[in-house]
């Protein structure tokens, strides 16, 4: 992971076999990065998205095996209980050229990851929200 930073944006590369969700978190708690919007491209693998079942008050859960253009990952960094919680959807690529996208629950890098987190000063917390069961911004 290498990462670099001005007083908006922060830069954070990846590498192969590094976890998308760990090392978000782990940049956010270490840089104590206000809250922001994230986006970014790259090469990805072991990764499961999810579809929210409104009814169930949980997440439909695809793994999608095998390699994976990263096309456009976008999300949020808010706080939760003093922890980074961090918020992304994700569009991919497959090799016959299809696309499938969902809420990201889970995703490796498999070549590179290329992130830029936008910050900005204000402070987005989560709130349980008891209709849908999910932690929302406030
Ligand atoms: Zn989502």
């Amino acid at each position: 992971m290498k990462h670099y930073s001005d007083k908006i944006v922060t830069a954070l590369i990846l590498d192969k076999g590094e976890s998308i969700f760990e090392a978000f978190e782990k940049v956010a708690m270490e840089k104590e990065l206000p809250a922001g919007f994230i986006t970014g491209i790259g090469a990805v693998e072991d990764v499961i998205i999810g579809c929210f079942d409104k009814g169930k008050k949980s997440y439909i859960e695809k793994k999608l095996n095998g390699f994976h253009e990263l096309l456009a990952l976008n999300g949020n960094l808010s706080w939760k209980d003093e922890k980074p919680f961090i918020h992304l959807h994700a569009i991919m690529g497959c090799e016959d050229g299809s696309v499938v996208g969902g809420h990201l629950l889970q995703a490796k890098i498999a070549v590179t990851g290329e992130f830029f987190f936008h910050l900005f000063n204000g402070d987005l917390k989560r709130e349980f929200v008891p209709e849908f069961g999910l932690y929302l911004i406030k």
